[in-house]
Order: C-alpha cells, then structure tokens, then sequence
C-alpha cells in the first residue's frame, strides 16, 4: 500500500467521505486577495481572521517544515423546506467542530503511529489555515462564485477539515471538477447583496455572519431581508446548480456526540414551537443547557433570541406577540430593542 492509499484508507476508517492530499506551499495569489478582503474590512467584526494573515496561506509558519496537508470532508446535507429556517450544517446536528476534533485526533494518532518520526497538528474551520484553496489545489473541488468549495461527489454541502504534517506526500495528478462558467444565481438570490462579482464575499451582509458570528444590534434595513433564517443561511447552497447531486447526509457520521433529543427532530426545528420555546429561554444557563453541544451555542442567548426576534417579525403571526412582549423586558438591551422591533411589526398587520 503507498503512503497516500493508507491515508486514504485510514481517513475512511474515520468515516470521512472525502478526503485528499494537497502539497503545503505558500498561496501567493490568495494571500493578495486576502488581504484586499481585510482592507475592505469584509470580515466585519470576526477580528481572529485579521491576525497574522500571512499564517493562512503559509502552512510553513504553522508547522516548521510541512510538506503535506491532509483535508478531509463530511456531508451534511438535508432536505429542508421549514417555516422557521436553519442552516443544514446545523440541523438536527451536534456542532461539527466537536465531532471533527474527535475523528481528526483519531486520525492524527493512527498517522504518527504509522510514520513515526512526522509531525502533524490538525484543524477544523476555526485553525489558521485557508482550507478551500488548498482543497481546491487537491482537486477535492472548486471554489465557486459563492465563496464555498463545490465537490464532484456531494456539491457545496460539506464541512472540512485538515492535518498539516511533515510527512512529504505526493498528491494525486490535478483533476479539474468544474466552474462557475457565465452563472451567477447565487449571487441574484442573495437577498442582502453580500456576495460581490469577484468571488468576494461582504460578510456585514452575510445572513450567516450577522445571525451567528455578529453580536450586535442587526441594521434595521436588514431584518425584513433576513426573513426567517433564525440561525445561518443556505440561499447561496439552495440555488447552485451543482448542488442538484446533493445526497442526504449520513447521521452515523455525526452521532459520536449526543444532543439534546427535541434538537434532533428536524420538524420540531422547523416549527412555530422551536421559536416560541427559544423566545422563552430565560437565562444563560437555561440555554446553554437547551443547546449544550450543537453549534447554536455559537450565537449565545442575546444573540439567538435577537434573531428569534427578527424572524418572528417578519413571520407576523400573533400567537407570537405575548413572548415579544415579555421580551421587552429583558435585561439585554439587545434583546429589548429587537423585541420591540418585532412587537412594532406585528402590531402593524393587527391595525
Ligand atoms: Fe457558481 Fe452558480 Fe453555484 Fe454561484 S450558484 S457557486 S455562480 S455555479
């Protein structure tokens, strides 16, 4: 067996569905455009990316000596056509960091035990590195005009991960999968206009930036468009053609960690119910007991009832008034002000 069929196999074992070697060399041209992205200060308030930029196109000032990376990808597609809206990555799914970390440290140990003198340090999407490039340059995909990786096997629906090693890999012959061509629909549907012509992505637009990653008020010329997205936005993924091969994730591959059981019942999540029960979260230890071990734990209480606010304004059904209301008094001012937003909204159809 050569090394990269090993890899290969033992990734498999792990039970990722995809998985690649890329060659860890500098990113010259990714790096310039990375840094026009921070000058245009597009990473909003996420200021981790603005730290040592060089670091995320030189695998070499993460590991001294790399030679390889090894990425690897899970599917996690559904079906999802819900009232109340949430990323599929998210859906019914224990946070896909935790469940990466376990399969990655896995991997990890199984690597050294095999080649015994490397060195080798994994991440999920929170590490360093710019992961889709070099996924990219492994011809594990393209990155499409929507700023995702786009695989041959499962499209834009899948999360990835990487080992940096020293172990000096020979990658597979380049294959190229496809191109965005004259297409440009998702950068048509997003309602926010966040996407930007040249694969640029202004994430103080961006429905998934301002309702997971962003703490603050929402701009008001904003939530009608938001509609109701309550956690993450999958527009850009819904419209691309090359995601007409989606196939439905493997729940096997995300079950080593356990989540709360209402939050693994797809139709709950969707309901009228879930919004109700999360504008009546009372506390921070109520909800990080509620969603202890998914990635909604990303946005904190203010944050997830902020955006449970704005959706139902924007959903308008007054079964919903008398949670806004108590909201009104909550002590997060945040919370109060979209509260009353959504109250004011509501109130508006009743007149
Ligand atoms: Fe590319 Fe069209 Fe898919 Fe956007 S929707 S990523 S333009 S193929």
């Amino acid at each position: 067996m050569t090394p990269l069929s090993l890899i290969y196999q033992l990734a498999k074992d792990q039970g990722f569905q995809l998985v690649k070697v890329a060659t860890a060399q500098k990113l010259a041209a990714e790096k310039i455009a990375y840094l026009q992205w921070l000058e245009k200060n597009h990473h909003g308030e996420m200021h981790y990316l603005s730290r040592d930029p060089a670091k995320r196109t030189d695998p070499d000032k993460i590991l001294p000596g790399a030679k390889s990376i090894i990425l690897v990808a899970l599917n996690y597609y559904q079906d999802s056509p819900d009232m109340i809206k949430v990323a599929r990555y998210a859906k019914a799914k224990p946070d896909y960091h935790t469940v990466f970390e376990k399969k990655l440290q896995e991997l990890q140990k199984k690597l050294t035990e095999h080649f015994s003198s490397i060195e080798a340090k994994f991440y999920v999407d929170y590490g360093p590195l710019m992961e889709r490039p070099y996924a990219a340059q492994a011809s594990m995909g393209f990155i499409g005009k929507n700023t995702l990786l786009i695989t041959k096997e499962f499209g834009s629906w899948v999360v990835l991960g990487e080992i940096i090693t020293t172990l000096d890999l020979v990658p597979e012959p380049a294959e190229k999968h496809g191109s965005c061509g004259s297409c440009r629909r998702c950068l048509d549907i997003c309602p926010t206009g966040a996407l930007k012509d040249n694969y640029d992505l202004d994430s103080n637009l961006c429905i998934s930036y301002l309702t997971i990653e962003y703490k603050g008020s929402i701009p008001v010329n904003l939530r009608k468009k938001i509609g109701t997205w309550l956690f993450g936005c999958d527009l850009c993924q819904e419209v691309c053609p090359h995601n007409s091969r989606a196939k439905a994730y493997s729940p096997a591959q995300w079950q080593d960690i356990s989540i709360q059981p209402d939050l693994t019942n797809t139709a709950y999540l969707g309901s009228l119910d879930f919004l109700k029960r999360i504008l009546s979260i009372a506390t921070d230890e109520e909800f990080k007991s509620f969603f202890a071990n998914t990635p909604f734990l990303r946005a904190k209480r203010t944050g997830l009832i902020r955006n449970a606010c704005i959706v139902a304004g924007n959903l308008k059904d007054a079964s919903l008034l008398p949670y806004l209301k108590a909201l009104i008094n909550d002590s997060s001012l945040l919370i109060k002000e979209h509260a009353q937003w959504a109250v004011e909204e509501l109130v508006s159809v009743e007149n």
